[in-house]
């Protein structure tokens, strides 16, 4: 069914202060101009320089996406540069050539959402279209983002096996690097890989510090490999400062802009995402989150339950109950507050302990409290359909709530709390098998953590602690060494 939008107020919301365009079928991906009214934080807009450069980039786009002479001159190119049979040298230089950014997202669903927000940056920094490797299950959790052409990158690439490509391959930035090739124009080559996995070197990380208008500029393909968020390093490269600081004017709202503009779910997980909100959390008069994410396991552990009802009784998040019973309680007040919680995890005894604790006693505070968690998968299954449907719908589910607790370390809860535009309660990893005191903290900002950072200072050209370059980089909450926006 199509919505009719009673005031251009309402229309505007529902694109996001123009965040999206208007035109896109409403049928075919309900949740695209539908999920901003499931925010309270809608209202956090682009400034007008970040919406001319998205309009830029979705021209860009249609312009050399999949089906265009330009996509398909620039592919046959790979194989004729693999052959040396390459007669059309001088071509390849056209300054109108369309470049792109293959992106061979991988690992965990949070993991590849990070990755794909952090591309996509870079695709409109770098002037690239992106193109996302659609591994088993993408084409059918995420909508279009661009008009009028497809993000997915067409089946018969001529690269096959990229999920195999690492920074050991020849033509890697790694090899380029270490080589000194980097003299060598990149137009040469079918394309440079860069390999920017967690665990990646000190050379693959150089790529941090590239200016793209020198060397990688003459790429007319950029394969990348992420798992993570590696927004934060984009902030320390010099050539990027200017831009990014005119694109976001509050560096905090980065994920939670972009997050909004490129993901947006299917119609199957956004079914899944609104029934499950609309009956167990809509009418209650506040939600809380509690993402739970372990490390150590898939079987429960007593410790991790210590850690929850620590932190939510620390931080106030959850009404205590009452030790004993009174002989004759006072009926329960009609109109009492109520709060639903959300619990997320593959394991469902977290919530079942939970829940059973606000059936078994009253709350000291008279307020009525509902635990809901949607599933229980028990072990990862990344890749699976099915089971990645889920795990997307909850993590939206999350971003519906009020507050949210997370899980250091966890990507899954990284989207939850920056789509939902929160800074999260972060509850620190256990070492040990114990519970970590405190048990959790108030984050700084709403900004997933990068994993694996730069520990290179590209102005100075020598080794640098990055968290204290900028003053909106900073160390993780949860991760020492890891950097993220404020
Ligand atoms: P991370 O490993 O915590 O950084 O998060 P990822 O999302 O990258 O990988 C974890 C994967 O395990 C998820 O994508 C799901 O497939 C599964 N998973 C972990 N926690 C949950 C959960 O709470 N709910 C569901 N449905 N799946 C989960």
């Amino acid at each position: 069914s199509s919505t009719t939008y009673t005031s251009q107020e309402s229309k505007k919301d529902v694109l996001m202060g123009g965040l999206l365009v208007p035109g896109f079928d409403e049928r075919i991906c309900i949740s695209r101009y539908n999920s901003a009214m499931y925010r309270k934080n809608a209202a956090r807009s682009p400034c007008p320089h970040l919406i001319k450069r998205l309009r830029e980039q979705e021209a860009l786009q249609r312009r050399c996406g999949p089906d265009t002479a330009a996509y398909r001159r620039a592919a046959e190119r790979i194989e004729s540069r693999r052959n040396g049979t390459d007669g059309a040298a001088a071509d390849a230089n056209d300054d109108g050539a369309c470049k792109y950014l293959v992106l061979v997202p991988y690992r965990g669903l949070g993991n590849r959402m990070l990755a794909m927000v952090s591309a996509f940056l870079y695709a409109m920094l770098s002037g690239r279209a992106l193109l996302v490797d659609r591994g088993e299950s993408l084409g059918d959790l995420f909508c279009e983002p661009f008009p009028e052409t497809s993000w997915l990158l067409p089946r018969e690439f001529p690269i096959k096996n990229l999920e195999g490509l690492t920074g050991e391959v020849p033509d890697s930035y790694r090899n380029l690097v270490q080589n000194e090739r980097l003299v060598t124009s990149a137009s040469d080559l079918p394309y440079v890989f860069v390999d920017l996995d967690h665990a990646c070197t000190y050379h693959d990380k150089l790529f941090y510090c590239d200016d793209d208008r020198h060397f990688l500029h003459r790429a007319p393909w950029l394969l990348m490999r992420t798992d993570g968020y590696f927004v934060p390093a984009l902030f320390l490269n010099p050539a990027y400062q200017d831009e990014l600081d005119r694109l976001f004017p509050r560096k905090d709202l980065v994920f939670y802009l972009l997050a909004h503009y490129l993901l947006h779910p299917t119609n199957k997980v956004w079914g899944l995402t609104t029934r499950f909100y609309n009956s167990y959390l809509k009418d209650s008069d506040e939600r809380l989150g509690i993402q739970v994410r372990v490390f150590d396991g898939d079987s429960p552990f007593k410790h991790i339950l210590d850690q929850i009802t620590a932190c939510t009784s620390q931080e106030r998040l959850l009404p205590e109950v009452v030790a004993q019973e009174p002989s004759f309680p006072a009926p329960a007040a009609a109109g009492a507050r109520s709060k639903a919680v959300l619990m997320t995890g593959l394991n469902s005894w977290y919530y079942e302990n939970i829940r059973s604790k606000y059936w078994q006693s009253a709350t000291v505070t008279s307020e009525v409290v509902s635990v809901h968690q949607p599933s229980h998968e028990e072990h990862q299954l990344s890749g699976n359909t099915t089971h990645d449907m889920k795990a997307l719908a909850e993590m939206y589910l999350l971003s519906m709530t009020d507050a949210i607790v997370t899980s250091g370390w966890s990507t899954f809860g990284y989207v939850g709390h920056g789509l939902g535009g929160l800074s999260p309660w972060v509850m620190f990893k256990p070492e040990n098998l114990t519970t970590p005191d405190p048990p959790c903290r108030r984050a700084m900002s709403m900004e997933p953590c990068l994993h694996g950072p730069p520990f290179y200072d590209c102005r100075a050209k020598r080794g640098a602690d990055t968290g204290k370059l900028v003053p909106h980089v900073r160390h993780c909450e949860d991760m020492t060494w890891g950097l993220k926006l404020v």
